[in-house]
């Protein structure tokens, strides 16, 4: 993707994350109020409260295609149990009591923090271009640490993302 094309895209992307969040706004609830004993141990209480879930039946993803983005058509075509806009995640509904996941996509909303939404978008749709969903780097990230996590090793998840990113490019 050239650094034109993200451009045209990005405000469009933006555009439909933000209506995404508006119209689920009701629906969303605390990170905190699943009462996970874990989480707290790896996030700070900050930025647990900071974050909010909403569980779906579908996984709502940006019409990539019709902002003339198809080179993402696989990516749209995916089924994904979990995604994350900013501050804010969607898991499918047989999903949402699962502690993993929920982890999984707090690491994305580090992500979206550190980063900030233009840096994030670029890196991630830069990494899906060149090495497919799973391998791209800010989502092998959240793989790593939730396979961390769910081994039970302890580290500071929030310290681990901001470490990782500096040695993250595309
Ligand atoms: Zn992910």
């Amino acid at each position: 993707m050239t650094p034109q094309e993200f451009d045209a895209a990005f405000p469009k992307v933006m555009g439909w994350i933000e209506r995404t969040l508006t119209a689920h706004q009701a629906l969303a609830r605390p990170a905190g109020s699943k009462n996970f004993k874990r989480l707290p141990r790896y996030f700070s209480r900050a930025q647990i409260e900071a974050a909010r879930f909403v569980a779906v039946d579908r996984i709502p993803l940006p019409p990539l295609s019709s902002i003339g983005l198809t080179r993402f058509k696989q990516f749209e075509r995916g089924d994904y149990d979990g995604i994350t806009y900013l501050d804010t995640y969607f898991l499918k509904r047989p999903k949402a009591g699962d502690e993993n996941l929920h982890f999984h996509e707090m690491i994305h909303v580090v992500q979206w923090r550190l980063l900030g939404a233009e840096f994030f978008l670029a890196l991630y749709a830069g990494g899906l271009e060149r090495f497919g969903y799973r391998d791209s780097p800010l989502e092998k990230m959240a793989y790593d640490a939730q396979d961390m996590f769910a081994r039970g090793e302890s580290f500071n998840a929030e310290e681990f993302v901001a470490e990782k990113l500096t040695r993250v490019s595309i």
